[in-house]
């Protein structure tokens, strides 16, 4: 018999849980705030290689070794057309002083240490050791009509945000322009042999990465410098690998004074905004950064990126179950959006894994869609995004080397 005391009271307040890490303390600064690293340690980075340099660089780097200039060239080919930094394949390179010449200009920098691929074999997570011991990853995934590079920009990330194990350990150092580069060419490499799975087609050689996102390992435009002599060298048709500016993808968590001077560089990327919350209570606790930026400020400069590239901005949103899924949310930030005009943006909302468990855990479908219709309703495009990495745990933010990795592979 149901009683007025024990009647179930049905609470119209909806559950919000407050991020919080589980299983690891975040590192705190001297005021008791998430600790950022922004500098990176300069011990570690490896030796100068040929995508670390400008052309004109090229050619000094070559008269410093004692080779003339226009063997650049010939490198440039072989290590973006065909994807090789061994010296036994290039024949049209002189026999004597060849070794001296490849082992100078394209010194061997990612070792394979581990992959991982889906059942279909349409995915592959690389776990690469880099010269020091530091263990990055790359995910490969094809997928109609294109095939896309998820890369690491740093071995680990000073950005300390709750939910993300690539955060744990905090920063080790900036990857050099080539380790991102080379990520690129080794799955180049792969593809061209036939290594990612498309049981319909035959030759695979005219194959290439076609999309890149920087969304794996770190936070590129804490690693500016050397984010864009990467993004110059994959979008050079004459000295590098020519691939469409619009196909790359820069993806940050708000570092506002990185974004306006991306805005005026004269490559137009595909710029993406990792929100994630649209108000500053949660999103000073969801990501650290937003205590130096916040929400507004952030999205002011997504705004500028669009007014100076016109390239169309992405804001990306993990729905994370009674976090930051809640329908005002999605209105507040429908609301944030409009109030900076239409047409320049769009959402994509991430379904996050379920983990029984935890508090990191996927949205209700149900609210996922809820969380969907309210922002299209509101004029702004939204779609899910894909997640396909989920299965062979790549998908973004979870890209880490675990300690197991470290203890197996690491220096
Ligand atoms: S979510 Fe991105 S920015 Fe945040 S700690 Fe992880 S890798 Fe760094």
């Amino acid at each position: 018999m149901t009683t007025p005391e024990n009647t179930p009271v049905r609470s119209t307040t909806p559950r919000q849980v407050r991020p919080a890490t589980e299983g690891w303390s975040q590192k705190k600064d001297d005021a008791g705030r998430p600790l950022l690293q922004f500098a990176s340690p300069k011990k570690g980075m490896p030796p100068a290689h040929l995508a670390d340099m400008t052309p004109k660089e090229r050619a000094e780097k070559l008269s410093e070794l004692g080779f003339p200039a226009f063997r650049a060239k010939q490198l440039e080919k072989h290590y973006f057309t065909h994807y090789t930094s061994d010296p036994t394949t290039m024949t049209d390179l002189p026999a004597v002083g060849r070794e001296e010449l490849v082992g100078g200009m394209l010194p061997p920098l990612l070792t394979e240490v581990r992959r991982l691929e889906t059942d279909r074999g349409d995915t592959i997570k690389f776990l690469w050791k880099l010269h020091d011991g530091a263990l990055v990853e790359s995910v490969l995934m094809r997928y109609t009509g294109r095939i896309t590079l998820c890369v690491s920009s740093q071995a680990g990330c000073g950005m300390n945000c709750p939910f993300c194990a690539t955060g744990q350990a905090g920063l080790t150092r900036n990857m050099s322009a080539a380790e991102i580069v080379d990520q690129v060419v080794r799955a180049n490499r792969l593809i061209a042999e036939g290594g990612l799975g498309d049981p319909r087609r035959v030759g695979h050689e005219d194959e290439r990465v076609t999309n890149i996102v920087f969304m794996g390992m770190g936070e590129p435009l804490a690693n500016y410098k050397r984010l864009m002599q990467a993004i110059r060298t994959m979008v050079d048709k004459d000295h590098g690998l020519g691939m469409s500016a619009r196909g790359i993808t820069v993806s940050t968590v708000g570092l506002v004074p990185a974004i306006k001077k991306l805005s005026d560089e004269d490559i137009p990327v595909t710029f993406a905004l990792s929100l994630h919350a649209p108000d500053d209570v949660l999103r000073d606790e969801l990501i650290p950064v937003n205590s130096r930026w916040k929400v507004d400020e952030a999205l002011d400069a997504a705004r500028e990126y669009f007014d100076k590239t016109g390239r169309r901005v992405s804001i990306e949103y993990a729905l994370i179950k009674d976090m930051n899924d809640h329908g005002w949310r999605a209105d507040l930030l429908a609301d944030k959006l409009n109030e900076r005009g239409r047409g320049w943006v769009h959402v994509n909302p991430i379904p996050l894994n379920p983990t029984p468990g935890s508090i990191w855990t996927a949205s209700d479908v149900s609210v996922q869609n809820e969380f969907v219709r309210r922002l299209n309703d509101a004029g702004i495009p939204t779609t899910l995004r894909d997640t396909r990495g989920k299965e062979i745990d790549g998908a973004c933010g979870q890209l880490v080397a675990t300690e197991d990795d470290v203890a197996a592979y690491g220096a």
